[in-house]
C-alpha cells in the first residue's frame, strides 16, 4: 500500500485523533498512490499512525479513516460506521429514527466526507471526498441495510467541496426510485414538502430544528420578519404557534413558492403570512427608511466565508445585517441571529454581535447560545465538525 511519511512534529494531530492531513505536513509520498487509494501514514520516527485516503488536489492532502492497524477500509468496515452512525441518531431520538434527521455527518461520524439525510423512507447522500468516493457502493449498501424501509437513496453530490477536490458532480439515484416531486416531511408536528433534487444542500436545513422549535416558543401574538427563509422554516414554526403575521424574505422564487406551499399545506390562513422576494440586505435598509418594525426577526443567511481568507468581508456581512435588524426590533423584541460559515468562531460571531449592538444603540441581552442540531454530530476530535453557531438576542428597549 502507498504510505505518506510525516515531517518531524506533524503527527501531534493525528495523535490527538483528529482526521485532516495538509500537504504542508508531508514529507514524502512513496509509491504513487492514485485519488482515493488507501494510504499507510508513518510519523517522521517511523511510527505507524493511521490509515487515510489520498486526495492529490486538496490542501486537505490525505483524511483518515481509522486509527486501528487491523481495520480494513472495506464493506465490514463501512457497514460498522454507518450503523454506529444510525444507532447513535435512534438513542438520541429515543429508540427510534425519526422520518426527517441526518444519519451520518462526515468526520464527525468516522466518514470523512460522507452526508447522509433521511426524509422518510428516501435517504439522500453526499461523497464530497475522493476517498468518500472510492467507498461510494459499499456505503450506500451499508445504509441500505441499516435503515429498515429505505426505498430509495439518491446522491446530491453537487456542492463546492466536492469540486475542490477535483471530483465531477454527480445528481441521482443510487438506488431505487426517487420521488417524482417532492416529498413530504413532518418537523415538530409541522409538514414541510422537500425537494431533494433541487434543493438546498439535501433538501432540507436539517440543522435548525431545535432552533425553529425555541422560536416556536417565542412566537405567539408577535409581529415576525423571517430572513433568508428559504422554504418557511422558522416561519411555519411561529405560525404554529401562534405569530399575529409573519413577513418572510428570500431571494430565490422556487424556495418562496415551497413556502407558500407549506403554509397552505399546513391550513394556516395566507394573510398571516406574507412573502417577499428580495435581497435581504436591501429590504432591511428599506424597512429602516420606512420606520417599519418587528417583534421579532430570524436572520439565517447563508454562508458568507467558505474559508478562514474570507472571514473579515464575511463579518463585515454579519455585522450589517445583524446592525440593520437590531435597530428594527421593537422595545423588548427578540433577534434569532445565526451564522453557518465553518471559520467563523461562536466568539466571533458574539462580538460582532456586540458591535452591531453598540452602533444600533441597543441594548442587548443573550438568552440562548445556539447551534447545530445534535444529530450534525461533532466529535471531540473534530471541533471544525461545528459549523452553526447563532445566539438568541433580547433587546430591552
Ligand atoms: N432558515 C432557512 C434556511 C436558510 S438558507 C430554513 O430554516 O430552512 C439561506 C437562504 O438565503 C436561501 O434560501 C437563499 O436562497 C437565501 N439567500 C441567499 N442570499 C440572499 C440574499 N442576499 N437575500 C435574500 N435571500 C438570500
Amino acid at each position: 500500500m502507498p504510505e505518506l511519511l510525516l515531517a518531524a512534529k506533524r503527527e501531534r494531530s493525528l495523535l490527538r485523533r483528529h482526521p485532516w492531513i495538509f500537504s504542508g505536513a508531508i514529507r514524502e509520498v512513496r509509491g504513487e498512490p492514485a485519488p482515493g487509494d488507501p494510504v499507510e501514514v508513518f510519523a517522521a520516527t517511523g511510527e505507524w499512525l493511521a490509515r487515510a485516503t489520498y486526495s492529490p488536489e486538496s490542501a486537505i492532502r490525505a483524511r483518515v479513516w481509522t486509527f486501528d492497524r487491523e481495520e480494513r477500509l472495506d464493506d465490514a468496515f463501512c457497514q460498522r460506521r454507518v450503523q454506529n452512525a444510525v444507532a447513535l441518531r435512534q438513542r438520541l431520538h429515543g429508540g427510534e429514527l425519526p422520518q426527517a434527521c441526518r444519519l451520518i455527518h462526515g468526520e464527525g461520524d468516522g466518514l470523512p466526507g460522507v452526508i447522509a439525510d433521511r426524509y422518510q423512507d428516501v435517504l439522500v447522500v453526499q461523497f464530497l471526498t475522493w476517498g468518500a468516493e472510492r467507498l461510494r457502493v459499499h456505503l450506500a449498501e451499508a445504509l441500505r441495510l441499516a435503515v429498515p424501509g429505505c426505498t430509495c437513496i439518491f446522491e446530491r453530490s453537487d456542492t463546492d467541496a466536492r469540486t475542490r477536490e477535483g471530483l465531477e458532480p454527480r445528481v441521482g439515484p443510487v438506488f431505487g426510485t426517487p420521488p417524482e416531486n417532492t416529498l413530504e416531511i413532518s418537523e415538530n408536528g409541522i409538514r414541510f414538502q422537500v425537494d431533494i433534487r433541487q434543493g438546498h444542500k439535501t433538501g432540507f436545513y436539517l440543522d435548525q430544528r431545535e432552533n425553529r422549535a425555541l422560536l416556536g416558543t417565542r412566537s405567539a401574538g408577535r409581529d415576525v420578519l423571517n430572513c433568508f427563509c428559504y422554504t418557511g422554516g422558522f416561519t411555519l414554526h411561529a405560525l404554529a404557534n401562534g405569530a399575529a403575521r409573519t413577513l418572510s424574505i428570500d431571494s430565490s422564487a422556487e424556495a418562496l413558492e415551497l413556502a407558500a406551499e407549506n403554509v397552505r399545506r399546513n391550513g394556516f390562513a395566507e394573510d398571516r403570512a406574507e412573502f417577499l422576494r428580495a435581497d435581504v440586505f436591501h429590504a432591511l435598509r428599506s424597512f429602516r427608511d420606512a420606520r417599519r418594525d418587528f417583534d421579532l426577526i430570524i436572520l439565517d443567511p447563508p454562508k458568507f466565508a467558505d474559508t478562514q481568507g474570507q472571514l473579515a468581508k464575511a463579518s463585515r456581512g454579519y455585522k450589517d445585517i445583524n446592525l440593520l435588524a437590531l435597530k428594527l426590533l421593537r422595545p423588548g423584541g427578540e433577534l434569532f441571529t445565526f451564522s453557518c460559515s465553518g471559520a467563523m468562531t461562536p466568539d466571533l460571531f458574539q462580538k460582532i454581535v456586540a458591535d452591531a449592538a453598540l452602533d444600533a444603540h441597543r441594548d442587548v441581552a443573550v438568552l440562548h447560545e445556539l447551534r447545530q442540531a445534535p444529530d450534525h454530530v461533532v466529535a471531540t476530535a473534530f471541533p471544525e465538525g461545528r459549523y452553526l453557531t447563532g445566539l438568541h438576542l433580547a433587546a430591552r428597549h
